[in-house]
């Protein structure tokens, strides 16, 4: 399960400091120490793990004592905001255009999940907005990525958008928007090409699509799993693309954790969905204090 070695290390640290009436800045400095280690092993990003543990000390020693809690309690209620504010603090909301369709742009490495992704969007945003999507396949140079957002859309019923693989991206996303306009659909959720690494003509191509339909929303679609390397490539698109978000993808898997916990604070873009495992409707709003609950037990 994901975040388990954390969890574990998190859980019996704070064990040692809950029931305690008196916390002496000793104990703080341990429980810390302790925390730093468990956040550096999950492959968490180096500094976001100095400053989050800057802050901690901080606030736990010399804090001012609440009735309701003992001083034990306390302390790991800060530790608990700090986790909670280091992944973004407030659940992130999905744009909505003024005037529809609302254009959402998935981008992202091969492999990270993004078109599946595409997939469960378009079927959340069905399910629990009660929205219309179209889906649009504009990955060109591989036919099996056009071949797998049509069985989504089959298994979906939802419609799909393509050209095939000898039309421009661009003209695929253009089309699809103004075909949205005709058959009044309020999403457009555009399936981009991907690589195995970031390269230049790849960010070109999505920095064309990106400026002929101006998106809503640039999600960055990365896999939990490849911890520091997805913060990297977040750093890389985000850059490049000025996204708007992230959707963390195999969060059922064993991540340790790192991606969730640094994306926020290297890119400042807030991580808006969290994948859940393969099926469509395994797809969750992230909540950056419900993770910081499960982490901390
Ligand atoms: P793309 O190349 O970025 O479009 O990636 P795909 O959408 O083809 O996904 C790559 C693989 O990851 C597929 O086998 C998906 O089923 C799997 N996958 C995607 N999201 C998740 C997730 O949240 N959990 C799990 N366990 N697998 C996922």
């Amino acid at each position: 399960m994901a975040f388990e070695g954390l969890a574990d290390r998190l859980q019996s640290t704070i064990k040692k400091i809950t029931g305690k009436g008196k916390v002496s800045e000793q104990d703080v400095k341990e429980m810390t120490r302790e925390v730093r280690l468990a956040l550096l092993e999950a492959d968490v990003n180096f500094k976001v793990v100095k400053d989050l543990i800057a802050r901690i000390k901080e606030r736990a020693i010399g804090q001012e004592v609440m009735e309701s809690l003992t001083p034990g309690q306390q302390v790991i209620k800060v530790v608990k905001e700090e986790l909670t504010t280091l992944m973004g603090g407030e659940q992130s909301k999905i744009a909505v255009a003024d005037r529809p369709p609302t254009v959402i742009m998935m981008v992202g490495l091969q492999g990270a999940g993004k078109t599946t992704t595409t997939g469960k969007l378009a079927n959340l945003l069905r399910k629990k907005h009660n929205r219309s999507p179209l889906l649009v396949a504009c990955d060109v140079y591989r036919p099996a990525a056009i071949k797998q957002l049509e069985t989504l859309g089959t298994q979906l019923d939802m419609p799909v958008f393509s050209m095939g693989t000898e039309a421009n991206p661009v003209d695929i996303a253009t089309g699809a928007i103004e075909k949205a306009k005709e058959e009044h659909r309020d999403y457009v959720i555009i399936d981009t090409a991907g690589r195995l690494h970031v390269d230049t003509d790849l960010m070109d191509e999505l920095q064309q699509i990106k400026s002929a339909v101006t998106p809503d929303e640039i999600f960055l679609v990365v896999d939990s799993m490849t911890g520091q390397d997805a913060v990297n490539v977040a750093e890389s698109f985000n850059e490049q693309l000025d996204i708007t978000g992230v959707v963390l993808t195999k969060l059922d898997g064993d991540t340790r954790g790192g991606a969730a916990l640094s994306i926020k604070a290297v890119t400042d873009k807030p991580i808006k969905f969290a994948g859940m495992g393969e099926k469509l409707d395994q797809l969750e709003a992230f909540h950056p204090d419900r993770m910081a609950s499960r982490i901390l037990g």
